[in-house]
């Protein structure tokens, strides 16, 4: 067959087929049109998934009479004019492909009025050709109807999932603007259903609430406030929260809802510790990054985009989670109807890979308090940071210490508590201050492999601050004359390679002060098993109290849980 261009028939067909997969990218173009055109209300409907038809309708700027017609040509945008302009796109769409694409696979119609013009107009598109204009009365904005979606291409209609699958695809989508623009009020109705509904205030919160309800709402904690050039806000939830699949993390870089593996992974790896395996987290969040560092036509679509300094961005962002899941999880409580559904999700499951036998302890459960998925019942969550007062009852499974607080029963996880408490101690100490430290009966000689050697060289004066005496005898040999006090003592060599293989792994943390504090409170943290008095628990509660972060130990899991008197009256049926 010999070469031709292809008819613009042809090619507007194929064109569109990039830009207009499946209804919901309709939906999404019309949306972001809406958004662009500076809206502050916009209302979605779908008939029949879509399929049949599609109107969104906003009260944005409008169109100018004179530019409609061009507004449904190839290329033509009002949101660029010159290639530099690429760069520096802060606009949804910039590409000038989504009237003319929708418009070649359906039967559309657009009634448009700017401010300034009197009255509307009304043009109406059949499979890419331009059937009639006429004047009409409208109010300021634009309405689009798409009807028909893909009548002309039937291999692409077969394609398509059920109705349901297609409505439940728009669904997500307009939910995705109804979190990234809170400002904007989002009404979404399928088959005459309606389905969303935001409220426009502003508040994400809000916005959340109206999207996945109020109990996950009140749960969700506010990234703080950072200074750098890549500025991260939003809500993220905390590890108790939490899905079977990634649909509820929300990324948006600069207003744009991105589809990333890798950004969503340093959300994801910023969970560590806090969620148990294949679990995925609640979040919403904007990155605000300078427009020339996204180049956001990496894709017809634009869910995917190319940043600049990608390294830089990703660690911004795991840091930022890790810290808000740090600093503020609240005390987790067991939230769901029934305690007896709550108990299966206490098994043993945290299958973090430890070095150490002597410390399985902090193999402990990282609990998931599954969300409640049918009540509405605000539960209200303790200030974070604070720990309550509490009366210490006793002591269960020689584990856990059981106190009665404010809001019903506490129970603290000893060995956690107390990881928390020495991890805090050693990191407000000054880094010359010496931890007490116990001489051997004996001094001991100890083989260290070529890795435990070069830390026990490297980092000697904060090891031997610590509590560690010990002297290189050359050939990776070691002589170790004293240990840290607070450390068991049955096997000193095994301690002390234990401390420094933990050490090496870090347990996430950065710097080396805080990877060998953190080996220190693991090894140094009461067993679970072990019989407490009860000087030692009012002790160790009152430690905790004056930790900053007396929530979660130096892992992220939970020090402490709840059960609210709430629930206890329900399960009893006082409520
Ligand atoms: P793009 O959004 O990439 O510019 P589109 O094909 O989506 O391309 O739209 C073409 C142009 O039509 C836009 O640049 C804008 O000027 C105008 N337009 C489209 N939808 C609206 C709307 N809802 N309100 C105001 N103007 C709109
Ligand atoms: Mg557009």
């Amino acid at each position: 067959m010999s070469i031709k261009i292809l008819h613009p028939k042809v090619s507007s067909q194929i064109a569109a087929g990039e830009v207009v997969e499946r209804p919901s990218s309709v939906v999404k173009e019309l949306v972001e049109n809406a958004i662009d055109a500076g809206a502050s209300n916009i209302t979605v409907e779908a008939d029949a998934g879509g399929i049949d038809r599609i109107r969104v309708i906003d009260n944005g700027s409008g169109i100018l009479k004179n530019e409609i017609l061009l507004a449904f040509e190839r290329f033509a945008t009002s949101k660029i004019s010159m290639a530099e302009e690429l760069e520096t796109i802060s606009t949804l769409g910039f590409r000038g492909e989504a009237l003319p694409s929708i418009a070649a696979v359906s039967k559309t119609s657009l009634v448009t009025r700017t401010e300034s013009d009197n009255g509307g107009t009304f043009v109406e598109f059949k499979g890419g050709t331009h059937i009639e204009t006429r004047d009409v009365p409208a109010p300021s904005g634009t309405i689009v109807t798409v009807e028909n979606l893909f009548h002309n291409l039937p291999a692409r209609r077969k394609f398509l999932g059920s109705t349901s699958t297609e409505s439940h695809q728009i669904q997500s989508i307009v939910s995705r603007y109804a979190l990234a623009k809170p400002e904007i009020k989002i009404n979404m109705s399928i088959n005459g259903k309606l389905m969303i509904s935001s409220s426009g205030s502003g508040s994400l919160q809000e916005a959340i609430s109206e999207i996945y309800g109020s109990e996950t709402a009140v749960q969700m904690l506010t990234i703080p406030p950072n200074s750098s050039e890549i500025s991260i806000s939003g809500m993220i939830g905390p590890g108790s929260l939490n899905r079977s699949n990634r649909n509820r993390i929300n990324l948006f870089i600069n207003g744009r809802w991105v589809s990333d593996r890798k950004l969503n992974y340093s959300i994801e790896s910023a969970y560590h510790g806090f969620l148990k395996e294949r679990r995925f987290p609640v979040a919403v969040i904007n990155l605000q990054v300078p427009y020339e560092d996204v180049d956001v036509n990496a894709h017809p679509s634009k869910t995917e985009v190319r940043l600049k300094h990608e390294g830089q961005i990703f660690g911004a962002l795991q840091k930022a989670v890790r810290e808000t899941l740090i600093s503020d999880s609240p005390i987790p409580h067991f939230g769901s109807d029934s305690i007896y559904n709550v108990q299966p999700h206490f098994q043993i499951e945290y299958t973090k890979k430890h070095p150490i036998n002597e410390t399985q302890e902090s193999q402990i459960s990282n609990q998931e308090f599954t969300k409640n998925t049918n009540t509405n019942r605000i539960q209200t969550l303790m200030p974070s940071k604070a720990l309550p007062a509490l009366r210490i009852l006793g002591q269960v499974h020689s584990t856990y210490i059981v106190s009665e607080g404010p809001d019903g029963i506490y129970l603290v996880d000893q060995h956690a508590a107390h990881e928390r408490i020495l991890f805090e101690d050693i990191m407000t100490k000054s880094i010359t201050d010496l931890i007490n430290s116990q001489s051997l009966l004996e001094p001991i000689t100890i083989n260290l492999d070529y890795r435990q050697a070069e830390i026990a060289q490297l980092h000697q004066e904060l090891i031997r601050n610590l509590g560690f005496d010990y002297q290189d005898f050359g050939d990776n040999t070691y002589i170790l004359r004293a240990v840290p006090s607070a450390l068991h003592k049955d096997d000193p060599d095994k301690m002390f390679t234990d401390f420094i293989d933990l050490m090496a792994e870090g347990g996430g943390f950065k710097t080396w002060r805080e990877k060998a504090a953190y080996s220190m409170a693991c090894h140094g943290a009461i067993r679970a098993g072990k019989i407490m008095t009860q000087r030692e628990m009012t002790e160790l509660i009152q430690l905790l109290e004056s930790c900053k972060q007396p929530h979660t130990c130096p892992h992220g899991r939970p020090t402490i849980v709840q059960i609210t008197r709430s629930l206890l009256e329900k399960e009893f049926g006082r409520t």
